[in-house]
C-alpha cells in the first residue's frame, strides 16, 4: 500500500482527524478493502457491541405541489398541475394511525413547496399529529421547507423553527441536503437555497434545541473534490454544534446526539425527471464514500446507508464498511421511488440481513435509543404486513386517487 494513503488510514482508524484532501485522497487511491477495514475499526470502536440498528416509520406526503422544480424531482408538479395533490389532515392522520398500528415509532412528513403552506400550516399539520398520536415522533421537512414556510409567512427562520417546535416538530430531516457545494447545487436544483443556507438553516435549528440528520445525493454530475467538499461544509458546521455544546460527537447522549446525529449519503434515481440520462453513483463508489465518510465525520455518530437506492446487497455490504444503521422499512415512500426506486424490503428481511452480516440487529427510536436488540433468531418478530410500500404519483399506471398502502410488485 502507498506508504501516505497508509498512514491516513491508520490515522483514521485511531480516530484521528483526516483533512478534505485526506479524505479525497482516500476516495480515489486507498485499497478498497483496506478503506473498509479502516472505516469498520471506527465503526466497532464506537459500538463494541456490534449492534445494527434500524427503524419502522412512514413517510407521508401531504402535498406534491411544489414552486422550486428542482431537476432531479420525479415527485413534484408545479401549482395548478392537473396532477398536483394535497392530502387533507384527515387522510394524513389516517395513515399516522396506520403506521402506528403496524409498529411505526416515528412518522416523516414530506412534501413540497405549496405556494400557500406558511408556518400556520405547518403549525397545525404538526399539532393535529401529536394530538391524534402523542407517541409518535415526529421527525420531518427539512432546511428548504423552513426557508419556504418563513418567506410565506413573513417571519424569520428562527421564528418559524420555535413556532413549528412548539407545535410538535421534534426533529429536522437531513432532505434537501443533495449536493451542497454551489456548482452541483445550481445545476440541479436552481431555485433552491444555496447549501451555506441549507447549513445555516440546520445550525438555527440545532442552536434551538431540534437536532437533525444530514444527508447526500450521490450521482448527478458531481466531481469526487464537490463529493468531498459536501461533507467537509457538513462536518464544520457540526463541529460549532460540539464547541457550543449542543452536539455530544462521542457517545449516546441520554437524550441523543445532539446536531447532526447522522449521516446518510443516498444516489440519484434518474427515471421521471429533467435530469434523465445522467450517470449514477456505481455501487463501488458508493460504498467508497460510505467508508471515506465514516473516517471523515469524527464528530457525528452514526452512519446509515440507503439499500432503498442502492440494493440490499450494497445495503448489507455496507455494513462492512462503517455503516450501524440501516434506516428505516419505509413502510410508505413515493419521492424517491418516483424516480425508479424499486428496493423494498420487511422486517423480517432488514432483521435477517444485519444477522447475516454478522452483527446484532435492533429496532431503535428517532435517537438511536434501542427499543428492542434481537439476540435470539427465535423471538424474531414475524408480522409479514410490516413491509416497504409506495403509491407514486408518477410511477406508470400510478395514480393518486386513493392511496391506500399499495405493495411493489
Ligand atoms: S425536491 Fe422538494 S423542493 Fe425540489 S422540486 Fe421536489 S418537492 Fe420541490
Amino acid at each position: 500500500m502507498n506508504a501516505e494513503i497508509d498512514s491516513i488510514l491508520q490515522r483514521a482508524a485511531d480516530g484521528g482527524r483526516i483533512t478534505p484532501e485526506e479524505a479525497l485522497l482516500l476516495y480515489t487511491d486507498a485499497p478498497f478493502h483496506g478503506l473498509g477495514e479502516a472505516a469498520d475499526a471506527v465503526r466497532r470502536r464506537r459500538y463494541p457491541d456490534g449492534i445494527v440498528t434500524y427503524l419502522i416509520d412512514r413517510n407521508i406526503n401531504y402535498t406534491n405541489v411544489c414552486v422550486t422544480a428542482c431537476k432531479f424531482c420525479a415527485f413534484y408538479r408545479a401549482p395548478k398541475h392537473q396532477e398536483g395533490w394535497s392530502h387533507p389532515m384527515e387522510e394524513i392522520l389516517h395513515r399516522c394511525g396506520e403506521a402506528l398500528d403496524l409498529g411505526a415509532t416515528q412518522v416523516m412528513l414530506q412534501g413540497g413547496h405549496h405556494p400557500d403552506y406558511g408556518v400556520e400550516y405547518y403549525e397545525t399539520l404538526f399539532s393535529s399529529v401529536k394530538q391524534a398520536y402523542p407517541q409518535l415522533v415526529i421527525h420531518s421537512i427539512g432546511p428548504s421547507e423552513i426557508l419556504h414556510m418563513a418567506k410565506v409567512s413573513g417571519v424569520s427562520i428562527e421564528d418559524a423553527i420555535l413556532r413549528i417546535k412548539a407545535a410538535g416538530l421534534d426533529s429536522i430531516a437531513g432532505a434537501g441536503a443533495e449536493m451542497l457545494p454551489d456548482r452541483p447545487r445550481k445545476a440541479i436544483a436552481p431555485l433552491k437555497e444555496s447549501g451555506a443556507r441549507w447549513l445555516e438553516v440546520m445550525a438555527t435549528a440545532h442552536r434551538n434545541g431540534l437536532s437533525s440528520t444530514a444527508t447526500m445525493m450521490m450521482g448527478t454530475g458531481e466531481t469526487n473534490a464537490e463529493r468531498i467538499e459536501h461533507i467537509r461544509m457538513i462536518r464544520d458546521v457540526q463541529d460549532l454544534a460540539v464547541a457550543n455544546g449542543y452536539a455530544d460527537s462521542a457517545v449516546e447522549a441520554a437524550d441523543g446526539p445532539g446536531g447532526f446525529r447522522s449521516f446518510i449519503p443516498w444516489t440519484y434515481q434518474p427515471e421521471n425527471n429533467h435530469l434523465k440520462g445522467r450517470t449514477q453513483a456505481t455501487r463501488i463508489e458508493y460504498l467508497r464514500f460510505v467508508a471515506v465518510s465514516r473516517l471523515f465525520f469524527d464528530n457525528v455518530a452514526h452512519l446509515q446507508s440507503s439499500w432503498l437506492t442502492t440494493g440490499k446487497d450494497v445495503g448489507q455490504l455496507s455494513l462492512h464498511m462503517g455503516v450501524d444503521d440501516l434506516g428505516s422499512i419505509m413502510l410508505e415512500e413515493n419521492v424517491i421511488s418516483s424516480a425508479g426506486a424499486r428496493h423494498r424490503s420487511n422486517l423480517m428481511e432488514l432483521i435477517s440481513m444485519i444477522r447475516t452480516a454478522g452483527r446484532t440487529p435492533a429496532q431503535r427510536d428517532t435517537l438511536y435509543r434501542h427499543l428492542t436488540v434481537h439476540e435470539n433468531p427465535a423471538d424474531d418478530p414475524t408480522d409479514e404486513r410490516v413491509a416497504s410500500h409506495f403509491s407514486s404519483t408518477a410511477m406508470p399506471g400510478g395514480g393518486r386517487k386513493n392511496l391506500p398502502l399499495v405493495e411493489a410488485s
